[in-house]
């Protein structure tokens, strides 16, 4: 699954990590990224996309 973060729109609440710490962690400036390279389950992702409470976790 492709996961990208609109990182503009973040607004660094954690959860994204919180649900899947295997694709999301959060950086130095406070905000999520998309650890490189990473391989989570879909589900999780898909679960952390949903959660997010600014909806600028995008998937496909
Ligand atoms: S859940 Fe959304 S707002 Fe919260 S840290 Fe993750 S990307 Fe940012």
């Amino acid at each position: 699954m492709k996961v990208e973060i609109d990182r503009e729109g973040c607004i660094g609440c954690g959860l994204c990590a919180e649900i899947c710490p295997e694709v999301f962690r959060i950086a130095e400036d406070g905000l999520s990224t998309v650890i490189p390279g990473a391989g989570g389950s879909d589900d999780k992702i898909a679960e952390a996309a949903e959660s997010c409470p600014v909806d600028v976790i995008h998937t496909d």
